[in-house]
Order: C-alpha cells, then structure tokens, then sequence
C-alpha cells in the first residue's frame, strides 16, 4: 500500500490536475484507515483486555449481575451476588447466598472466572477471601461495586480493571 502510495505521489508530481486528485483521494484512505486503526486500538486497549469476561454473553451476564445488585450498590440490602464462566466461556445462572456481606457460590470444575457484587460500603478491592478463592480456584476472581471493577488473580495479586458505568442498558468499564 506505501509503494503504491508513493508512486502515486510521483506521477502527480508530473502528470498533473487528474492524477494528483487520485493521490490524495489515496492518502484520505490511508489516514481514515490509520484513524481508524487508533481507533480501534484504543477501543481495545480502553475495554476491560479481560479474555475470561470479555465475550458479549459473559457481558450481558454482567449487567444482570449489576442489576441484580442494584439495591445492595444503594445501601438497601448487603446482599452479594455472583456468576462463574463455565469451561466453554458461557456465563452460568446468577446466585445469591441472601446472607449478608457473604456469598457461596457454585463453582464448578473447568470454570473460567467468578464475577461477584461488592455491595455499598464494603471494600470495591477483592478481601483476602477473595484472593484466596482465586488461588484456590485458579480463576481470576471479579469484584463488581457500583462504580469499580477489580479482579484477584490465581497469582495471588489483585488489580483494577476499571471504572464501571451502565448506559443504555449496557455495562461500560473503561480504564
Ligand atoms: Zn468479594
């Protein structure tokens, strides 16, 4: 593509009106495609870069759980909820232990990842249970707060991933 560019610049520099038209109709391509190259790189860079919650189901999945969690996100109930991505990547049923500040889930062999709520005035960061079950799971486990996404990780370690946000029905986490 750079050649062909380049050797449309040179003939425009000798032929004329016609040809150097064509040349910058063919450098608008390639600065809309490098625009949109940067676009996309940062559109991926600024999504979660998470592979085990990234895919649309596991994303849908997610906005239930934070509607599920929508009352505990105001301080009306204490209750956490929760969801694991089973071996195929699909996100499995949303569950809730209904006891406060605590939540036993069903994880199942070959489970991805576990998502669960931290509700209004717990820690959004994961606690050390929470870091324990990722090491004792070998997923990484995701704490979703109203505003927060963190993630314990098999390692040990735990990160931010994001800033959390609903609109239009969608769950937005951006770095
Ligand atoms: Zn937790």
């Amino acid at each position: 593509m750079c050649d062909e560019l380049h050797s449309l610049r040179l003939r425009a520099e000798t032929e004329g009106d016609t040809v150097n038209k064509k040349a910058s109709f063919s450098t608008d391509v390639v600065v809309g495609a490098l625009a949109l190259f940067l676009f996309l790189a940062c559109y991926a860079n600024c999504q979660t870069a998470e592979p085990a919650i990234g895919s649309p189901a596991v994303q849908a999945q997610m906005y239930r759980l934070y509607s599920a969690a929508a009352a505990s996100y105001f301080g009306q109930t204490s209750v956490e909820f929760s969801f694991t991505v089973d071996a195929a990547g699909s996100p499995r049923e949303i569950t809730s232990s209904n006891e406060r500040d605590t939540n036993h889930l069903l994880f199942y062999p070959g489970d991805r990842a576990i998502v669960h709520t931290h509700p209004k005035g717990t820690d959004p960061r994961p606690s050390d249970g929470d870091i324990a079950t990722a090491k004792k799971c070998g997923v990484p486990n995701y704490e979703l707060s109203v505003s927060e996404l963190w993630v314990a990780t098999p390692d040990g370690k735990y990160h931010r991933v994001g800033s959390v946000r609903v609109k239009h029905g969608v769950l937005e986490v951006t770095k």
